[in-house]
């Protein structure tokens, strides 16, 4: 178990990670907005603004995905289970947890997962852009484009 110093730690990391995201995700509402109202202008290129106005959306729903595990994070700190790994039931070292607080996989699980993971990247998921940093990563899908 961790004790309450480390849980408010992770909370805080937590918290101050969600505050950012919801502010990117604010600042991508209004990029979408204002282009709205760019529509039947051609002073843009329009190839180069639709790959911004892409890339913009998937910034987002990355985002989407990363402050829900950020929730998924905190209630499992509330409810005492946010050290423990859920594959294999194994503590997660605290200073793991810090370093990714919204980890659910132990360093080992964790390992294992990302041979999976790179397995499938080979076969697809390429380029990107370039933003896989310190929270785990979102798996492709779910989100859904016209
Ligand atoms: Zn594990």
């Amino acid at each position: 178990m961790l004790n309450e110093k480390e849980r408010g730690q992770l909370k805080e990391v937590l918290e101050v990670e969600q505050a950012r995201l919801l502010r990117n995700a604010q600042d991508g509402l209004a990029f979408s907005m204002n282009r709205e109202r760019n529509i039947g202008r051609d002073s843009i290129d329009e190839s180069m603004e639709e790959e911004i106005f892409s890339t913009e959306l998937r910034l987002r729903d990355r985002e989407k995905f990363l402050l829900n595990k950020i929730k998924g994070a905190l209630d499992r700190l509330t409810e005492g289970t946010i050290d423990e790994c859920e594959s294999c039931a194994e503590k997660i070292g605290f200073k793991r947890l810090l370093a990714r607080p919204v980890t659910t996989l132990c360093i080992e699980c964790k390992e294992e997962a990302e041979k999976l993971e790179k397995a499938e990247d080979s076969q697809g998921r390429q380029g990107g852009l370039g933003i896989r940093e310190d929270l785990d990563e979102p798996v492709a899908g779910g989100a859904t484009e016209e």
